[in-house]
């Protein structure tokens, strides 16, 4: 998908400009990777369109490309796609002893991977883990998970002839309260393919012992098969995650991207080779940058996208130096102040408001405020908002009524206005504005 992919950027980012028809070609393109990638017909269709509403009427940032943009918004979009947890990696095994339950076919990567995790959760957490292999049918499928308790040291438990599934995981349970475990992780038995044997056995030791997480592992590499194999088990088991392995592999995210948007099921962790180390938390930039490719030409949007802002600041400051600070300025400073954390963040920021800061914290300033002034001063006519001295008693009245306000309120906005003109001028004089120039970095 990569080099499919970098193929289109390659010609599109040595076009100067790129015209409606250009983005539409490119698409068509990503979209015939993205099926190449093993995506389903469905997700791709549906990503493309997604992409082509956002890139649609974006202006291009300066200084790259406009078919570098055309990534950049690619990449962001994959990005919100295969973003499915807030925190991947932390599994809720609060309430010890935690049951974990581990599905998935066979030869997915199950017992290496419910090494892996013990391996991590004892490492990273110091937890008291206990791993149970439920796989009865296998030749030596106990054996294998025992050795590799030994190798990571973590506590497997004892392997007892003749015993059902069901059976394994309530001794399991047992064990683990009996043990002060904080977790116990049952290793299933999986078939080459869906049947409902297995099915059953799964929901009976699932009703046994109520996992706090059921976790889906799944090859990577096998794409739509994958896709397929979670949206069932998800419909008989119910799954809280799903691990991606063997994504160290030819590495198509393709099977990643179609997982999310088909089951909307967070991908938790993905694998990345046979070794108990090989196991990372997944991360949707990661992934999306490795769909991509590109990783670089996104950084250097970003960089570019910054370098407008400063570019922006820097007009703003040379007029804010002449004294010239009127409603539009104010307007685009709340604006900003939201997106950077409120007041309070924005005057921490710069040198010597620190008490100002403050005052406006005990003053109850908030986003909700910040909302209502910049409602005021959309309610004002162009001519007002350049030259707010203007403004009398019905003018005040009508804006006020515009934004659902009280006059008051807006007096309160005009003062802020003048003050933080006043302000502005004199930091301008002091250094050339040096200071403030510094604190908008
Ligand atoms: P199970 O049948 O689902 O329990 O699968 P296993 O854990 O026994 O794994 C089957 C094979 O896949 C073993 O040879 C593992 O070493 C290998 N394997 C598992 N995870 C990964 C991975 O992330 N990358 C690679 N390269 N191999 C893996
Ligand atoms: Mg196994």
């Amino acid at each position: 998908l990569s080099e499919r992919l970098g193929g289109v950027f390659d010609r599109l980012t040595k076009q100067g400009a790129l015209s409606d028809e250009d983005v539409k070609t490119a698409l068509r393109e990503v979209r015939v990777a993205l099926l190449e990638a093993d995506v389903s017909l469905p997700v791709a269709r549906e990503f493309v369109k997604a992409v082509q509403d956002k890139a649609t009427g974006q202006s291009v940032t300066k200084s790259v490309t406009p078919g570098q943009q055309v990534v950049k918004i690619v990449h962001d979009e994959l990005v919100h796609v295969l973003t499915g947890a807030e925190d991947p990696g932390s599994l809720k095994i609060d309430n010890p002893p935690a049951p974990i339950l581990m599905v998935g076919l066979q030869g997915g990567g199950k017992t290496t991977t419910t090494g892996k995790l013990a391996k991590r959760l004892k490492d990273r957490e110091g937890k008291k883990v206990l791993m149970a292999s439920l796989d009865v049918y296998r030749p030596a499928a106990m054996e294998q998970l025992a050795i590799l308790g030994t190798q990571i040291g973590v506590d497997t438990l004892p392997i007892v002839a003749g015993q059902k599934p069901v059976d394994i995981a309530k001794r399991a349970k047992q064990q683990a309260m009996m043990g002060g475990y904080d977790v116990y992780m049952l290793d299933t038995a999986g078939r080459l393919q869906i049947d409902e044997v297995l099915m059953q056995e799964v929901e009976d030791v699932r009703d046994a012992v109520n996992p706090r997480e059921t976790l889906l592992v799944v090859d990577g590499l096998t794409g739509q098969v994958a896709v397929e194999v979670a949206e069932e088990f998800d419909a008989k088991i119910g799954i809280s995650g799903v691990v991606l392995t063997r994504m160290d592999g030819d590495g198509r995210g393709g099977a990643a991207l179609s997982m999310r948007a088909v089951t909307g099921k967070p991908i938790r962790f993905v694998g990345l080779g046979e070794k108990m180390d090989a196991l990372e938390t997944f991360e949707p930039e990661r992934v999306a940058g490795r769909i991509l490719g590109m990783g670089d030409i996104v950084a250097l949007v970003e960089k570019a996208q910054d370098t407008l802002e400063a570019e922006q600041a820097e007009r703003m400051m040379k007029r804010f130096q002449k004294g010239q600070f009127n409603m539009n300025d104010l307007k685009m400073q709340l604006e900003q102040m939201i997106k950077m954390g409120g007041m309070e963040g924005v005057m921490g920021m710069m040198p010597g408001m620190g008490k100002m800061a403050k005052q406006v914290q005990e003053s109850g300033f908030d986003d909700k405020v910040l909302k209502r002034q910049i409602a005021l001063i959309q309610s004002m006519t162009k001519k007002e908002r350049a030259n707010p001295q203007v403004l009398q008693a019905s003018r005040k009245k009508r804006i006020a009524k515009g934004a659902g306000l009280e006059v008051s309120e807006l007096n309160k906005l005009l003062k802020m206005q003048r003050q933080m003109g006043d302000m502005m001028k004199k930091m301008g004089k002091m250094g050339k504005g040096g200071m403030l120039k510094q604190a908008m970095k």
